[in-house]
């Protein structure tokens, strides 16, 4: 046995290969991406025995056929080419033990890799329940490597696993036989001659297989070097000379496999004599009924939606105290100046600012695990998939859009349902264009201070109601469009057809379901919190310097004596306070951040903006709630307003140009709220979307197009606006 032995797990989606994975590995995984590409690398470390065990966790897939560097990894790592992994000591396929014969496609391409293989069949519950009699120990004998049946969910069966890795290894490789006809095997050996004498000699069966296989494969045109269009050309003769010899590529594939599919479980399976009605089934007759089903789903997500807003408030509140807690014990043990800003304002404000997020992760992933879990999600996804397919995009990528209207962080997260490489990263790229909680600050401070206060109906419907609500479904409507425009451009392709299994109802599992939400907020709180943290500060050293602090300083050491007196005088405590906001504002305005707002006036004057609404946008970069406190500074009414905060409302509503006009009209408000609800003010998406899509680049992309769509809107609104009101 070698020191470390590496296993890989292979299986179709939905086959319980994360239970399974999570079952073997207890706690111990380790998750992060395999360098340059967006798949997940998810590792476990266990002990068997006398060895220690790596287990490498593949991404669920129908096939094992590259069409993208996403897809080439798990060949990589089969092979032993991912440089990162290293060679694998054994593979474990798992398959759903009640639908064999489509699972045995992807089976049958891992064994022609030639690892020394093992075959977990999983769900055995399912197929007992559905009365499918399989003949495990015929199946073993028949192809010759170990076969283990298993419930992963109730985690039977799952030690049988590691004696059935080790005889498999011990029996070491297995001699491949090609499943394909002669003519195939003679045309791949010719193959190999030819790519020899370009100087690739060794090159693995298995890849000249897909080779002549793929046709528009990733292989054919990444492999050639500078023979790249020979070997196109090589490849299109190939293919002409196996259709005319009956074997047409890429049909035979397909013909192939599942003929040995079928070949290989003869007489193994007995399917029953009638397939009985199951709960599941009578369930299904509603919630996946055209109309009834519609509903439900509607009233589920309501629920699910109402809860998320019941439910985080009080978190997100007791976060808050424990923030103004800590602040408030940094104030009393250091005196105003640098160091308590910094500790306050930059450190304690930037971590509070990440976890705030945290309830509303920790209560989606807790629904969506759980709604999971019970079997409903495939449903869902089931009813959304014809909605969806309007823009290009499939079932799937429903939940992670529904989940972006509470936050973006959980939905660019929960994107990783999706199979399709394309169609998810059109879902994380239009994700944070859903109005999330962190927009209604914005919205509500400017409805309510500039939307006239009229009512229809007896005052049931209000103008700013109805405001609320159109900015609330903004984003979303402007998603359609540039989720079409995606797929026809950068992500053009046919969204694979929406082949699901609809798993069996049941009820789920507390251990999954915690593990789920667990590993969500782990990953959230890790990733994304340390590079948040490190742009607060930078932005509050940037509001904070340069400015002489020194006479603010003393003010508020001034207020701080007078309010630690039994009995505060009220009207000094108000003379010093306004005095010490002026200063802030001024200090704010002299600072980086006032002079930058300043040198974007320029830009943002089109919109019917002045420079402190172009320091509030610069300063709500991490988050895009952080406005309303910059306006609270720069109108010198110190920090801590907030979005319903009548003098800031005034304040705004008072503020003037230089030549006497008011800044904030109607207009104005109005572009301020369209540009918040497009613009990629916040951080940790940004940093969200670069940890899933493993790329800056894409983090680029979005902050660029968001901010674009942004600009143009705001600009349109304001320019169409001023001229019509
Ligand atoms: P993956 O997509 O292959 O990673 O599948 P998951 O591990 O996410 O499992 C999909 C669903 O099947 C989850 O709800 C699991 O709880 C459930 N599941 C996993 N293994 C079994 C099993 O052996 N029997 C049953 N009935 N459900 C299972």
């Amino acid at each position: 046995m070698p020191d470390v032995l590496k296993v890989a797990l292979i299986g179709n989606p939905n086959t319980g290969k994360s239970t399974l994975f999570n079952a073997l590995s207890g706690l111990q995984s380790r998750v992060g991406n395999f360098p340059g590409v967006t798949v997940e690398k998810k590792i476990g470390r266990v002990q068997w025995g006398e060895s220690k065990v790596e287990l490498i966790d593949l991404p669920g897939t129908y096939s094992l056929a590259p069409r993208s560097l996403d897809e080439m990894v798990s060949v990589n790592v089969l092979l032993g080419t991912q440089a990162d992994v290293g060679n694998p000591d054994a593979v474990v396929c798992i398959v759903d033990a009640s639908n064999l014969e489509r699972n045995f496609y992807l089976f049958s391409q891992v064994l022609d890799i030639g690892l020394p293989t093992v075959l977990v069949m999983n769900m055995w519950d399912v197929a007992a329940d559905r009365g499918q009699k399989i003949d495990a120990a015929g199946l073993e004998t028949r192809l010759g490597i170990p076969v283990v049946t298993c419930s992963a969910h109730k985690k039977t069966g799952v030690s049988e696993i590691q004696a059935a890795v080790e005889r498999a290894v011990a029996a070491g490789p297995r001699p491949v036989a090609s499943f394909f006809p002669t003519v195939f095997v003679t045309e791949s050996q010719s193959l190999a001659e030819k790519l020899s004498g370009w100087g690739h000699p060794n090159f693995a069966p298995y890849l000249l297989e897909r080779l002549l296989l793929d046709v528009g494969g990733w292989l054919e045109s990444h492999y050639g070097g500078q023979h790249a269009h020979e070997l196109f050309q090589y490849l299109q003769h190939a293919r002409e000379r196996l259709a005319a010899a009956g074997c047409k590529v890429p049909m035979i594939e397909a013909r192939t496999r599942y003929a040995w599919a079928r070949e290989t479980l003869k007489g193994l399976v007995v399917q029953p004599a009638t397939r009985a009605v199951t709960f599941s089934d009578r369930v299904d007759q509603w919630l996946t009924h055209r109309v009834v089903g519609l509903i439900s789903f509607f009233f589920i997500m309501l629920v699910v939606f109402l809860s998320l807003h019941t439910l985080s408030p009080p978190l997100q509140g007791l976060l808050e105290e424990g923030q103004g807690w800590l602040s408030s014990q940094v104030a009393f043990l250091i005196g105003p100046g640098p160091l308590r800003s910094l500790l306050n304002d930059g450190i304690i404000a930037g971590v509070g600012g990440v976890l705030v997020f945290l309830p509303q992760i920790i209560f989606l992933f807790l629904f969506i695990a759980l709604l999971e879990d019970c079997g409903y999600m495939a449903r869902a996804a089931f009813l959304m998939d014809k909605l969806m397919t309007k823009v290009g995009l499939s079932g799937k990528s429903f939940v992670p859009l529904m989940s972006s209207f509470a936050c973006a962080i959980p939905g660019v997260m929960a994107a990783r349902v999706i199979e399709n490489r394309r169609d998810r990263m059109v879902t994380i790229l239009i994700a944070p264009l859903m109005s999330c909680s962190a927009r209604l600050p914005v919205y509500v401070l400017m409805t309510e201070t500039f939307v006239p206060d009229i009512r229809w109906l007896g005052g049931v419907v209000s103008l700013k109601g109805l405001t609320l609500f159109f900015m609330t479904f903004f984003g979303a409507f402007v998603a359609i469009p540039v989720a079409w425009i995606l797929k026809k451009t950068l992500f053009r392709g046919e969204t694979p057809p929406f082949v699901m299994e609809l798993p069996s109802y049941k009820w789920p599992s507390a251990w999954i379901v915690l593990r789920r939400v667990f590993d969500s907020a782990y990953s959230f709180v890790t990733r994304a919190g340390s590079l948040i943290l490190a742009m607060s500060i930078l932005i509050w050293a940037a509001g904070y310097f340069p400015g002489n602090h020194q006479e603010s300083d003393r003010l508020q050491a001034q207020i701080e004596d007078l309010e630690k007196q039994p009995e505060p005088p009220a009207d000094k405590l108000a003379t010093l306070s306004e005095k010490q906001n002026e200063l802030t504002g001024a200090l704010l305005e002299t600072s980086l951040l006032g002079r930058l707002g300043h040198a974007i006036e320029p830009a943002v004057k089109p919109l019917g903006w002045d420079w402190k609404i172009g320091v509030g946008v610069i300063a709500s970069f991490p988050a895009r709630e952080v406005i309303v406190a910059t306006m609270g500074t720069i109108y010198s009414l110190g920090g801590d307003v907030d979005e319903s905060n009548p003098d800031l409302q005034n304040t705004l509503k008072n503020s003037k140009w230089p030549d006497g006009r008011p800044v904030f009209t109607l207009p104005v408000a109005i572009s301020i709220m369209v540009f918040f609800a497009l613009c990629a003010q916040c951080a940790s998406t940004l940093l969200v979307i670069k940890r899933e899509t493993n790329s800056w680049g894409w983090a680029v992309f979005t902050f660029v197009y968001m901010t674009g769509l942004a600009y143009v809107a705001a600009l349109l609104v304001y320019q169409i606006g001023s001229r019509w009101a």
